[in-house]
């Protein structure tokens, strides 16, 4: 892990040196001198004096206080003074030493000071400290320890990323290449009159390595890294927001040339409403003016650049995205396949691999996986690999893993009726089927019938053969089709429906709406968006954006095609009725079998 170097606190020693003199102060006033001599009588003092034990002797008025070795210790005793003329001689023979023994009464300005200045001042220093939190909250006041934020300070040599270890994703290591040249050598640009753009904002889903991109940059250029999450800025007390930013810059600037890295910058970069009024908006908002400020007051060219990544875009604050801000945007997207071979090829390098893996045949079975998916199906392997006590990752776990993340582990031990086992099979093999009779399907490459922890009794894997990124509007059909298989075989077989497709209507539902409301697949709508994404990056909500009339009409025109489609499966399980029934009983007996199978014992049936 990053090694990282936390800005020393010199507000610690403050406090242990204030808690020090407290607590001796608290010692003094309640457990008053720990030599409080003892009363004793005047013959005991004489025959200590003979017996040479007495150390030294005060006399005064009334009282004679003296002070007897006991050991190693001292004992201190007071006794009357019954004015003996000899004794002043006696104690001289006896080689006492005179002096003062008994503690003096304390002076009346310390007493004054311990009983009613002291506790004034404790309290008058409490009431300080408190007011200066409120006036934080309040957003004025300047940052004193309180406010210090907390953004780690990773030393560059210690980030340990480069561009390296970022696989694919291309297009936003060019654009950072940029900035890691400017750090380089910020004079290059100042000749030219150049500036930097100040900030450079990394979008995209969760996973695609916008923070693993962030670190490369840091470790690229050799420069000081402070990095924070925007969650970070909320934490805590209630107000330290906007202390945390300024402080944050202040630091940064003193470091320059540096980077400044704010993660997760939409928890405190949302859009502000204004609207806030009570609680804890109004501290997300205080805190994203300071950060505004900051930015603005920035010299682009002393060699600072701020870094921040999120994957809500949308839902930024204008201001944070206008030049002289955040003017840069880099999108990182979910890697292509090229890219996500890459990514495998990456992360395989810290396991040891058997020869010959084929990364190739992973990544086409991975479309739209995150590169953090792809380092966990990497991580996954070489565990299943240790837990069967292999001493190199195989093909095969590499395979079984990609699984394991698509649809969790398999519950070996389900009991499943033997009926229900039977249905299940069919419904696989329906899926296979349609999409097997279909021209533009996916092939199969893989079905099987062992249920799995993520609740999925079963499943057919479809893997293009080549990187998609269109979709015709005769695929997407099909692809319902295949969806709708499942329960025309169960159909067709069991003639009755079970719970078991909730699944696949759910993904026929979506795609088949999609098609009327974002693809202007409809007759009746052509060209008309009709539905607005509002997280592209989160999942894609959908929310329609038309009249109820014309809500009840999209949602018919779905129906209408979603029935089409399960027709069209029907007819062709009718078709195929045979070659269901036979690939059901051989699923049946083998609960998993590869495309080449089910290709081969389709292609003997037709034969
Ligand atoms: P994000 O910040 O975009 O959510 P991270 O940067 O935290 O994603 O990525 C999480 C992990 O996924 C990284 O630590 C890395 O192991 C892996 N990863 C993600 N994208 C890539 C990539 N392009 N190349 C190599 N590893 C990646
Ligand atoms: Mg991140
Ligand atoms: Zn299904």
């Amino acid at each position: 892990m990053l090694e990282r170097n936390r800005t020393p606190k010199k507000s610690f020693w403050v406090y242990c040196v204030i808690a020090v003199v407290v607590v001796m102060l608290l010692n003094s006033l309640f457990f008053p001198n720990l030599m409080q001599p003892q009363e004793s009588s005047y013959t005991q003092f004489v025959r200590s004096v003979e017996a040479g034990d007495v150390v030294m002797v005060e006399l005064q008025d009334q009282e004679i206080g003296y002070a007897v070795r006991d050991g190693e210790r001292v004992r201190v005793y007071v006794t009357g003074n019954p004015n003996d003329p000899n004794l002043v001689q006696r104690l001289l023979d006896a080689e006492v030493e005179f002096g003062q023994v008994v503690p003096k009464e304390m002076s009346p300005l310390l007493s004054f000071l311990l009983t009613w200045a002291l506790p004034f001042a404790m309290f008058a220093g409490v009431w300080y400290l408190f007011s200066r939190m409120m006036q934080k909250k309040m957003g004025g006041g300047n940052a004193m320890q309180f406010g210090k934020s907390n953004a780690k300070v990773y030393v560059a040599a210690q980030t340990g990323k480069t561009f390296a270890d970022v696989a694919g994703e291309d297009e936003a290591k060019e654009a950072l290449k940029e900035i890691v040249d400017f750090l380089h050598d910020p004079k290059k640009y100042e000749r030219i009159g150049a500036t930097m753009p100040k900030g450079a904002l990394l979008v995209g889903p969760p996973g695609t390595g916008k923070t693993l991109l962030a670190k490369a940059v840091a470790g690229e250029a050799k420069v000081p890294f402070f990095s924070i999450s925007g969650s970070e800025f909320v934490e805590m007390f209630v107000g330290m927001g906007a202390a945390k930013v300024r402080d944050l810059f202040k630091q940064a600037e003193e470091k320059a040339p540096c980077i400044v890295f704010i993660d997760e910058i939409d928890t405190i970069g949302k859009k502000r409403d204004g609207a806030a009024g009570f609680g804890g908006n109004d501290e997300r908002e205080q805190t994203l003016n300071q950060l505004l400020t900051e930015m603005d007051g920035f010299d682009g060219r002393k060699g600072v650049v701020i870094l921040a990544a999120t994957n809500r875009p949308e839902t930024l604050d204008k201001a944070l995205l206008r030049p002289g801000r955040f003017d840069r945007r880099i999108p990182v997207e979910l890697p292509d396949l090229a890219g996500r071979e890459a990514i495998l090829r990456v992360h395989a390098k810290d396991v040891r691999m058997e020869p010959g893996a084929d990364f190739n045949a992973i990544a086409r079975a991975t479309a739209g996986a995150s590169g953090a998916e792809l380092a966990n199906i990497i991580n996954e392997a070489a565990l299943r690999a240790v837990r069967l006590g292999r001493d190199a990752v195989t093909q095969e776990d590499l395979e079984e893993s990609v699984e394991v993340i698509l649809a969790g582990y398999q519950r070996k031990n389900a009991v499943i009726a033997p009926d229900e086992k039977k249905r299940i099979a069919y419904h696989e093999i329906g899926h296979a089927l349609v999409a097997a009779m279909q021209s533009h399907s996916a092939p199969v490459a893989k079905i099987t019938i062992v249920p799995r922890t993520s609740g999925a009794l079963g499943y057919t894997m479809q893997v293009e053969e080549g990187e998609r990124v269109l979709l015709t509007q005769e695929e997407l059909f099909q692809k319902i089709a295949t969806l709708t298989g499942g329960r025309a075989a169960e159909e067709l077989v069991f003639h009755s429906a079970s719970s078991g497709a909730s699944n696949d209507i759910e993904q026929a539902t979506k795609l088949s709406r999609a098609m009327v409301t974002r693809y202007g697949m409809s007759g009746t709508f052509d060209m008309t968006a009709l539905e607005t994404v509002s997280n592209q990056y989160l999942g894609g909500d959908a929310s329609l954006a038309c009249s109820p009339e014309t809500a009840a009409q999209v949602d018919r025109e779905v129906v209408e095609t979603i029935k089409e489609a399960h027709a069209t499966a029907r007819r062709i399980l009718e078709g195929q009725r045979e070659a269901l029934d036979r690939l059901a009983a051989y699923l049946l007996e083998k609960e998993t079998i590869t495309g080449a199978e089910f290709m081969e014992i389709l292609g003997k049936k037709q034969a």
